[in-house]
């Protein structure tokens, strides 16, 4: 017997859940692509995109493509083959950036922090200090390395380059964090910042966003050759309206990504990031109260200041870890992340581990529903655990959202 049919969940860091109010108003024929609707809906597109990172005085470009594509984007808009980056990994995200960098021709340096920590900003410094004739050009980091689910403290890489008097840009990686963690683009010193629509800003895949300051602005114009298509010139300033996406806009995922833009928008970002952050605390609840005693789970970021808002990653050994992913999946209708990046001298594909998205789209009777299916797959498979991980994450849910909230005038259902 199994109780899957119903309305599924994919509980995976991304692509996460699309609002029915996103698909409804992609599912249309386009208008004219050269004037109209959609050209004049393009300035506020950009403003809300601007608004979602708090980088207001800085500017964004617009991409047909995914996470892999605005990696390409970002560098080649200010690196030439032969310039040198330092790439400061923490999971697999940091080292697939780092490859896209070698493949331009850069010449890249890494310090790998691994799979369970954040950025250790005293080896930052160091690195930098060593640095000095100002070789490196580029740091590249990841905000939220969804393998790890690890979050770095981009704000801690920012003072680090102004006290060591070091002019490289600061590059972030934004993919999975961005709409779902807190990230301040202009207070926090970014140069550029990457992102995709596939996430926290619950759009299907196919769009993805490169956000420059004015000093990454000013690199740009130094550069002898760009790649006409990765260009950011035109896209963030155009005269035209094709020239946004430098050829046929994705008509349809622009008209997802407005939806999507204005939810978060009536929300307010404020609120987003902490919803975020209360139902990952209930997550966080949960996981801690079955990984106590002898259990098998073990979460990668043992710090809680350290870890993610939006995903968060496992470990249970095998043959759990990989019995409890189908069990959800085929039993009970979730989808749980694969672990990557994870590789165990016994378990060299990782499939031990395990990972929860709750990025965009979710609320807290979803995280509910997430919690008590993997609560029930692990009594379904064996697997040592302490038992109670729902009741904890009950009352987490009980103490943030209080009777008196239902007094406060503000308190609205969002759902559309
Ligand atoms: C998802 C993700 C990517 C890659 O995005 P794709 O759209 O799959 O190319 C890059 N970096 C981070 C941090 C991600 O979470």
């Amino acid at each position: 017997m199994s109780l899957s049919q119903g309305r599924t969940y994919l509980a995976i860091p991304g692509p996460s859940v699309i609002p029915d109010a996103v698909l409804r108003e992609m599912h249309r024929a386009s208008p004219n692509i050269y004037e109209g609707e959609l050209a004049d809906s393009m300035p506020g597109l950009a403003k809300d995109l601007l608004y979602v990172a708090r980088a207001e005085k800085s500017k964004v470009a617009m991409y047909i493509c995914n996470g892999h594509g605005v990696w390409d984007a970002a560098l080649a808009n200010v690196l030439a083959a032969g310039d040198k980056v330092l790439v400061l990994s923490t999971g697999r995200f940091g080292h697939g950036w780092a490859a896209a960098a070698t493949a331009c021709g850069l010449e890249v340096d890494i310090i790998d922090f691994g799979t369970c920590s954040d950025i250790d900003v005293t080896k930052f410094s160091e690195a930098l200090v060593a640095d000095k004739a100002h070789e490196y050009k580029a740091i590249l980091a990841t905000h939220v390395d969804t393998s790890s689910s690890v979050r770095n403290d981009m704000l801690s890489l920012r003072k680090a380059l102004d006290d060591a008097g070091h002019p490289a840009l600061l590059l972030a990686d934004c993919v999975a964090s961005m709409g779902c963690e807190e990230f301040l683009f202009d207070d926090w010193g970014i140069d550029i910042a990457v992102t995709a629509s596939q996430k926290g800003l619950m759009t299907p895949p196919g769009l993805g966003f490169v956000y420059f300051s004015d000093r990454a602005a000013e690199q740009r114009k130094k550069m002898k050759h760009v790649s006409r298509y990765w260009d950011w010139t035109e896209r963030a300033s155009p005269e035209a309206f094709y020239q946004f996406f430098g050829g046929t806009p994705p008509v349809n995922l622009i008209f997802g990504l407005k939806t999507a833009l204005g939810m978060i928008r009536d929300e307010g970002i404020e609120q987003v990031w902490n919803r975020h952050a209360y139902l990952a605390q209930a997550i966080w609840a949960a996981t801690e109260q079955w990984g106590a005693g002898n259990s098998a789970l073990r979460l990668n970021i043992q710090d809680r200041s350290k870890r993610s808002h939006a995903v968060t990653s496992m470990g249970l050994g095998l043959p759990y870890g990989a019995q409890l992913r189908k069990w959800c999946e085929t039993q009970a209708g979730i989808t749980l992340g694969l672990g990557i990046g994870m590789s165990q001298p016994d378990d060299p594909e990782g499939r031990g581990f395990f990972r929860f998205g709750h990025m965009g789209h979710v609320n807290a009777q979803m995280i509910f529903g997430l919690l008590g299916t993997v609560e029930a797959g692990l009594s379904a498979v064996g697997a040592p655990h302490e038992t109670g991980g729902v009741a904890a994450a009950a009352k987490v849910i009980a103490e943030i959202c209080p009777v008196s909230n239902l007094d406060a005038a503000s308190q609205s259902v969002v759902d559309v």
